[in-house]
């Protein structure tokens, strides 16, 4: 099997802040196998601050050898192979991943969603995501993002309560709030936590560092909002880490090394009964239809990625009432434009 990749720059629509951090476009790796005439397509998203660029991607795909794949029983044993090449490099993993994956569905003529016995009517609707930004700029946002069903408010900035304030002022849309590690004690957390609570607000994503383990613990006790996991969660292996700190974890397919990975972390956080949410960074068609494939065995999504970008190589998953929704072709159901 022949693997193929290229850098490619994503531009976004908007510059986009979190607390942490700010930028206009993302450097991803557009990943290519083939073999029997059939091309799969995959893609590793790296935003800056998760470490990986286009160096470290080259550097591990080029240590990458494809054996001759003759089944999907294949394809873990192969996955496992590329894991072990290095500890982290989670997101050009998982363009190898998406890739592959896209390949079997292609080879078994099926969308995977039909392979694993899925149905996308199920996905949840997707948030999508109003960052950090000046208050006009905020209600001008929320306006244009009337038809979706919740909405994902980056906060853990200086100005927390004037946003939601004025998201409040132009819409009553559900709110999904990640603080995105930047509230600083847990006297504030839970402070923020009981203050968004009223105003229909359904989950808080990350609300301190991922190191402060004691006071996730004490509020934990506390909340009344669900609290998910995200920095502090990448892997199946830190479940076993979080799961008494959080009611969910937020999986992403950059930070667990793709699809074959986050299906496994589904099942373990449900034995544990963690809730699901399926997140995205910003990534093309290409990873959001990857994604679109396994949505249904979440509670909520978070899969606005595409729709945040002005140059996206690829058409597949769409919008649909509300929802991420694959289409019928075969594997992550991908046109190339
Ligand atoms: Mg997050």
């Amino acid at each position: 099997m022949n693997l193929r990749f290229r850098p490619y720059t994503l531009e976004l629509r908007h510059r986009f802040t979190i607390s942490t951090s700010s930028r206009t476009s993302t450097p991803i790796i557009l990943t290519e196998v083939e073999q029997d005439g059939i091309i799969g397509y995959g893609e590793a998203s790296m935003p800056p601050y998760l470490g990986e660029n286009e160096e470290t991607a080259i550097q591990f795909l080029s240590q990458v050898k494809l054996p001759h794949v003759s089944s999907k029983n294949d394809i873990p044993q192969l996955l496992q192979t590329i894991d072990a090449i290095s500890v982290g490099n989670t997101a050009v993993k998982a363009s190898v991943d998406i890739a592959l994956h896209d390949w079997i569905g292609k080879i078994e003529k099926k969308p995977l969603y039909a392979l694993w016995g899925l149905d996308p009517t199920q996905n949840p609707p997707t948030s999508f995501t109003i960052g950090i930004d000046k208050l006009d700029i905020v209600i001008e946002k929320t306006k244009q993002a009337a038809e979706f069903k919740f909405l994902k408010i980056k906060l853990g900035g200086s100005n927390d309560k004037p946003i939601i304030e004025a998201i409040r002022s132009v819409s009553n849309q559900p709110l999904f709030v990640d603080a995105n590690q930047g509230w600083k004690s847990k006297e504030e957390a839970l402070h923020m936590i009981e203050w968004l609570a009223p105003q229909n607000v359904i989950l808080v994503e990350q609300p301190m560092l991922k190191s402060q383990r004691d006071d996730m613990e004490w509020l934990k006790q506390r909340s009344c909002l669900p609290l998910i996991a995200d920095e502090s969660v990448q892997r199946l292996g830190d479940i076993e880490t979080v799961k008494s700190l959080f009611h969910g974890i937020n999986i992403k397919l950059m930070k667990c090394t793709g699809l074959n990975e986050a299906r496994a972390m589904i099942t373990e956080a449900r034995k544990y009964n963690l809730k699901i949410l399926l997140g995205c960074m910003t990534e093309t068609s290409c990873a959001i239809s990857s994604a679109a494939q396994i949505a249904s065995l979440a509670d909520w999504c978070d899969l606005d990625g595409a729709l945040l970008i002005k140059n996206d190589p690829f058409k597949g998953a769409f919008l649909h009432n509300g929802r991420i929704t694959p289409t019928e072709l075969p594997g992550i159901g991908l046109i190339t434009i």
